[in-house]
């Protein structure tokens, strides 16, 4: 790490990022009598899967949604990154959270003793906008579609979480990770960057 290092403003998915990317299969399971496991899951669309239609998932959501997210767990090593994270840089959440999710979202981040700065939720899955007047300077993401417009459209870094329904070939600044623990590394290198003359 160079000895001097800007602070950034790091664009951070939720669900899938800082939540564990399984969580919402039990319940899913559960509801529409499937045992889908996890390194099935090979696409991020999960109506397919369940052979179930685009309605009846939707009601299930608006029913059971906010039980999900309250239910969450963290991802491994998420939470001790994201603190390590904080001392330096600022931590802005962008997700595709319904806003009115808004509060069980930062009650979620409080009891999990997660660091934010601020939590975005903009009930849709494009994100450009919103990263670019965030000025973000590096996003974490596990949606491929995400990572791939947000690296054109912003040509910043992006760090994408591997799973199963986010293969494909990437565009050179997206860098595929398997762990939080990768993370910092990324970050710092990227914070030196930007001071290098
Ligand atoms: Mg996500």
């Amino acid at each position: 790490m160079s000895l001097v290092s800007r602070t950034l403003r790091l664009g951070i998915d939720i669900d899938g990022t800082v939540t564990n990317p399984a969580s919402f299969l039990s319940h899913l399971n559960r509801a529409f009598g499937k045992r889908l496991l996890y390194p099935q899951v090979r696409q991020y669309d999960l109506i397919p899967l369940y052979e179930i239609t685009p309605e009846a998932f939707w009601r299930w959501y608006e029913r059971h949604s906010a039980d999900v997210y309250r239910t969450s767990p963290p991802s491994p090593f998420a939470r001790d990154v994201l603190h390590r994270l904080a001392r330096q840089h600022t931590l802005i959440y962008i997700s595709a959270r319904e806003p009115e999710h808004y509060d069980l979202t930062v009650q979620w981040f409080e009891t999990q003793r997660i660091p934010y700065h601020k939590i975005i939720l903009l009930g849709s899955h494009d994100k450009v906008d919103e990263a670019r007047r965030q000025k973000v300077a590096l996003f974490i993401e596990d949606r491929y579609e995400n990572a791939c417009a947000l690296a054109e459209a912003l040509q910043v870094p992006v760090l994408l979480f591997d799973t199963p329904y986010n293969q494909g070939p990437l565009p050179s600044l997206v860098t595929r990770i398997r762990s939080w623990r990768e993370v910092p590394a990324y970050v710092d290198a990227h914070a030196g960057r930007l001071c290098a003359p």
